[in-house]
């Protein structure tokens, strides 16, 4: 028997507008995709906020038996700078500025996108594709669309034909858009360009000389869309129809929107079943966006080295801060907000400490299989993690009356509290039980202050040798001690 026959899940699908019950397409096994990064730059604190909803839900589809293959790519090539089909390519715009091939960009922040998701404990995908080891796929991909009618070629470049789609289909289907509307909205083609229409979007791009990134196909040298590397990819790993697909809310329109249209236009089917949409971090009440600068980055914010928070955070933390909010709201990432869920996950690692010191009695107070229950309701209910947390609260403040000899649990309840609490705790919610849950920088400035304590101590038996010792080995090391009227500060280079 496996968790998921008796834990029905309930998924917010922006498809249909509501919560639906999740039916796998078969049974025991999900599919899911999750658009990847674009690797031209270090991943802000926005996006780890939505890799990291799309982590929690393939932690707990897993924790109840489904054997989940969860494909999130890499987009290294065709994501253009104002994610349209005009600009520069984001990766070779970067590769021009750091003075480097376009491969050491994608190289350069790969790598630092996996340190981060190791950092904050990421489970890693079954599959991570990436752009430009499927080409091949795409052209495939394009060839179909094109013998289907829905695609054109200009001057070597091939666009999808939005209009013509509609005509048989539902441009906007996600969305909930009209193609009127779109029409109505958008400025006429200048007449440099090649499309038809300007809703039309590139499936192939035939490259400018200078543009570096170009593969050979029937059309021209040229390089993919954006939009149609997910397609390729996503239903080669999963599927021509798969359960589940995620992003951030952005995405919705147009790159999930073309998805669909692509997969509808080339294999006369609907590719996902349940669309899933997280929503956007913000900082100080406005989008976090590399464009407009408005970001933290993840090293800043563990490193304490920033000018939004006034001190350092461990990962677990901001794990913790995250799932104190459902994925499809919005969440301003504070300082206040980020102390106050420091608090909170201390709290809870001390509740789960205490369990290994409990005594047990003849009988339970606290209604163990129901409170279980409880925590699987929240997360069927289209994973409710803040609920959820409310209910290990609710666990934490039994575990310290237990504790207080104010009420008491029986020896075999409190091997399933135990084992409630590690599964939610850890598995589910992918915290990290740390010894103290301080950083590594909080641990710096202890070792720190205790030196400057005992430099005082040596000036003040005028033992100047030791104190100008310690101020000046430190100094070796990179840390200044500073002396003010107020007493001794230091920082760090
Ligand atoms: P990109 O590398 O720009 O394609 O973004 C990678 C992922 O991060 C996408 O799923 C975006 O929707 C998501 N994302 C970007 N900005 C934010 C934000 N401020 N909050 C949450 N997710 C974001
Ligand atoms: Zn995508």
């Amino acid at each position: 028997m496996h968790l998921y026959e008796e834990q029905k899940i309930q998924i917010y699908n922006t498809l249909s507008g509501k919560k639906e019950t999740f039916k796998p397409i078969e049974e025991g096994f999900v599919g899911m995709y999750v658009c990847g990064p674009t690797v031209y730059s270090n991943v802000h604190l926005g996006n780890v906020r939505t890799f990291m909803s799309f982590d929690m839900v393939f932690r707990y589809l897993s924790h109840l038996g489904y054997k989940v293959r969860y494909v999130r790519n890499i987009t290294d090539a065709g994501h253009l700078e104002n994610d349209a089909d005009t600009g520069e390519d984001k990766i070779a715009q970067q590769a021009r500025k750091e003075e480097i091939v376009p491969m050491e960009v994608v190289q350069r922040y790969t790598v630092d996108f996996h340190n981060i998701l190791n950092t904050f404990n990421f489970r890693p995908p079954s599959v991570e594709p990436t752009a430009t080891g499927h080409i091949i796929e795409q052209i495939e991909l394009i060839k179909t669309i094109i013998d289907n009618g829905f695609a054109y070629v200009v001057n070597g470049s091939v666009y999808f034909d939005v209009h013509k789609f509609n005509e048989t289909n539902d441009y906007g289907i996600l969305s909930k858009r009209k193609l009127e509307d779109l029409i109505h909205n958008t400025r006429a083609l200048d007449g440099q360009s090649d499309k038809k229409n300007p809703q039309d979007f590139a499936l192939w791009k035939r490259a400018e000389p200078q543009h570096i990134m170009r593969w050979p196909s029937p059309w021209s040298d040229g390089f993919p869309g954006w939009h149609l590397e997910c397609t390729a990819m996503s239903t080669k790993y999963l599927g021509d129809n798969f359960d589940i697909h995620g992003g951030g809310m952005d995405l919705k329109f147009p790159h999930h929107e073309c998805e669909i249209a692509q997969s509808q236009a080339a294999k006369g089917q609907a590719p996902v079943n349940y669309w899933m949409h997280a929503n956007m971090l913000q900082l100080n009440g406005q989008r976090m966006s590399k464009s407009t600068g408005n970001v933290v980055n993840p090293d800043e914010l563990l490193s304490g080295n920033n000018d939004f928070f006034s001190k350092a955070y461990a990962p677990s933390v901001i794990r913790f801060f995250n799932a104190q909010s459902s994925y499809r709201s919005i969440l301003d990432l504070t300082d206040d907000g980020l102390k106050a869920s420091e608090k909170g996950f201390h709290r809870l690692m001390d509740a789960i400490n205490l369990l290994e010191e409990l005594q047990t009695g003849d009988t339970s107070t606290f209604n163990i299989s129901e409170w279980r229950q409880k925590c699987y309701d929240a997360m069927n209910d289209d994973f409710n993690s803040p609920i959820l947390i409310a209910h290990l609260f609710e666990a934490a403040k039994q575990i310290n009356q237990i504790k207080d000899g104010n009420a008491s649990i029986t020896s075999q309840d409190l091997e399933l509290l135990k084992k409630t609490m590690h599964d939610f705790t850890f598995d589910v919610l992918g915290l990290v039980k740390d010894s103290d849950g301080d950083t590594g920088t909080d641990k710096l400035a202890a070792a720190v202050e205790l030196l400057i304590e005992l430099r005082q101590q040596a000036r003040a038996n005028k033992d100047f040798a030791l104190s100008d010792k310690i101020r000046d080995d430190l100094a070796a090391k990179g840390i200044q001690l500073n002396d003010g009227k107020d007493g001794t500060t230091f920082t760090t280079n």
